[in-house]
């Protein structure tokens, strides 16, 4: 597996740091887990075929998540000389299919899937075998219906929080990965509700036994401060700060 961090901030804009964004290549599949602003651009600067996305997984319907998934849609009807035959199937949280319905209320037939068939599976506590790879979603503590994701194949295993707060689920499913990715929106003297902290990352990697950790999902306000060092009270194993356009092999 091929994990290619998109977006590493929030929904409050800087040079560094587009929305949320991840992008897994895994075998012929390219999964995409979120999608904020600008992660469809960010595609295509790494080299990846937004075209050849067959699952998208969003963790919830805040927009520095979800607001490139219109422009998705739009761009599979309407790029020159491509006809889109491969499914698509979108997991997400309860909701899911209203949050569509809503959007093609305003966009109308611009955003039908025309040619190829367009599935939605709204999960809660769920597992999704497939026949290569399996997607496990555990629901995550935040201010909306939100998700977080396991993704194994290839003996590997892969969790992204989407945004949540400490929480049981997170440890769950986080339980060895290989890689953990965790949200990370502000340090640890200015903690919000529905979010981590450095060293709650740090705490939950620790339980969870998790192999290597990636925090992402970081508001400016973190400029100046070692994140690092925060995380490192609590894990002493690998941990990567996240940085739009970051490849790493899972
Ligand atoms: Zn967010
Ligand atoms: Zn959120």
């Amino acid at each position: 597996m091929k994990l290619f961090i998109l977006g590493s901030g929030t929904c409050v804009p800087t040079v560094e740091r587009g929305p949320s964004g991840l992008a897994l290549a895994l075998g012929s599949h390219l999964l995409l887990f979120d999608g904020g602003s600008g992660s469809l651009r960010q595609m295509a600067r790494l080299g990846l075929d937004f075209r050849q996305v067959d699952y998208l997984c969003l963790s919830h319907f805040h927009p520095d998540h979800v607001s490139d998934f219109v422009p998705f849609l739009f761009a599979l009807n309407y790029t020159v000389d491509f006809t889109r035959s491969l499914p698509l199937h979108v997991i997400g949280p309860k909701g899911l299919r209203n949050f569509y319905d809503q959007l093609q209320g305003i966009f109308g037939h611009w955003i039908e899937a025309k040619t190829y068939p367009l599935s939605f599976q709204e999960a809660e506590e769920s597992c999704l075998e497939l026949v290569d790879f399996s997607i496990e979603t555990l629901p995550m503590t935040h201010s909306s219906a939100s998700l977080g994701f396991r993704v194994k194949a290839e003996g590997r295993s892969l969790v992204y929080s989407g945004d949540t707060d400490y929480c049981a689920n997170i440890v769950r499913l986080g339980r060895n990965a290989d890689l953990l990715i965790l949200e990370c929106s502000f340090p640890d003297e200015r903690k919000k509700e529905g979010h981590l902290t450095p060293s709650l990352a740090g705490k939950i990697a620790r339980e969870a036994f998790c192999q290597k950790l990636i925090l992402t999902h970081f508001y400016p306000v973190f400029q100046g401060h070692d994140i690092l060092a925060e995380c490192r009270q609590e894990f002493s194993g690998e941990i990567i700060l996240a940085e739009d356009g970051m490849k790493i092999t899972v």
